[in-house]
């Protein structure tokens, strides 16, 4: 069972978060659907990670069509979803350059959209999901406004923010960003170096961590780089006896002072346990830095 973070947390999110970009390609039916989603509850995994784009705008309908089928789920569960990003998409078809879109026409319009898909009626984190070069910030801030007043979003956060663009919006809006949502994992640990994770620990907030596991190519790219992290991985999976590499990624993940909240992007229950079993695994600091070498392939300066 997940040990969750503190409950007067507010907002509350899961030590583990279970993303769902991915629904699509699992191919389950809409009782599939239920099952996992309460097989995922049941191991503490109540934080969901969706976005109004995943699945070619399919996944949170996919979605909701389980949840449809024990409404009382909704109350087990925290939901965070994203918007801004316009895809070109048979769905759109007058589009014609994937960009972004951070109007208040088009929040407005994209959190009914995901109301609606989703079956509920608020969404506990709405998170913009990449910076836009086109956005105003006075514009955002009443617009997270209105749908805070109208009780349909409860929290706000940002995805792929710099800090500059963090403090840009933070600085229109009278409630606090609750995270910013980034990738980390030992072939990309730039958040680790370009502010993010040292604003985010200034203000204790928790990152989301997303493809942790690099969507998967740390344990299959056979690239010299993805080869040597492996190698020292697979060094530590025994020194720390941890069941599987995946394990040790999550731990060193973790490990960071920001205290990252890991989302999962495994449709496989069995995966889902081991990440869960990891909660308990700790790295020293040496082991940290060994497999930051292995990824840089060079010393600390
Ligand atoms: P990930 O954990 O890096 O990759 C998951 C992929 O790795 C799956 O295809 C999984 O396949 C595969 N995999 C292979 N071996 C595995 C193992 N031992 N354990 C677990 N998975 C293994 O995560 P991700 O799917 O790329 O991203 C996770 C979530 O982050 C997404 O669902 C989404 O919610 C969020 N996300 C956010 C952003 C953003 O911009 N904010 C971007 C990307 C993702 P199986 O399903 O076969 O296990």
């Amino acid at each position: 069972m997940v040990q969750s973070v503190a409950a007067s947390q507010d907002p509350y999110f899961s030590e583990l978060v279970q993303g769902y970009w991915r629904l699509v390609d699992w191919q389950m039916t809409p009782q599939q659907r239920l099952s996992f989603l309460k097989q995922h509850v049941d191991l503490g995994i109540t934080t969901i990670d969706h976005a109004d784009i995943y699945g070619d705008y399919e996944c949170e309908q996919l979605f909701g069509e389980g949840l449809k089928l024990q409404p009382g789920m909704r109350e087990q569960i925290q939901i965070v979803t994203k918007c801004n990003i316009k895809l070109c998409s048979g769905k759109f078809p007058h589009r014609k350059v994937n960009h972004y879109d951070t109007s208040a026409a088009h929040l407005l319009e994209s959190v009914e959209n995901s109301l609606a898909r989703l079956g509920t009626d608020y969404i506990d984190v709405l998170l913009l999901h990449r910076p836009d070069a086109l956005m105003d910030a006075d514009e955002i801030a009443e617009t997270f406004a209105k749908l805070h007043t109208s009780g349909k979003v409860l929290h706000f956060g940002v995805s792929n923010f710099s800090t500059s663009q963090f403090d840009l919006l933070q600085s229109r809006l009278d409630v606090p960003l609750v995270t910013n949502q980034v990738e980390i994992n030992p072939l990309n640990i730039s958040a680790a170096h370009d502010g993010t994770l040292d604003q985010l620990q200034m203000h204790r907030l928790r990152p989301m961590a997303w493809s942790c596991l690099a969507g998967g190519r740390l344990l299959s790219a056979s690239d010299t780089q993805a080869q040597r992290i492996r190698n020292e991985l697979i060094l530590i999976q025994e020194e720390i006896s941890a069941e599987s590499l995946d394990q040790v990624i999550y731990a060193w993940v973790r490990r960071l002072p920001a205290s990252p909240l890991v989302i999962i992007g495994s449709g496989k229950l069995d995966r889902l346990k081991a990440a869960v079993d990891s909660l308990k695994l700790e790295l020293t600091r040496e082991q940290w830095y060994r497999i930051w070498v292995a990824s840089k392939g060079h010393d600390v300066p």
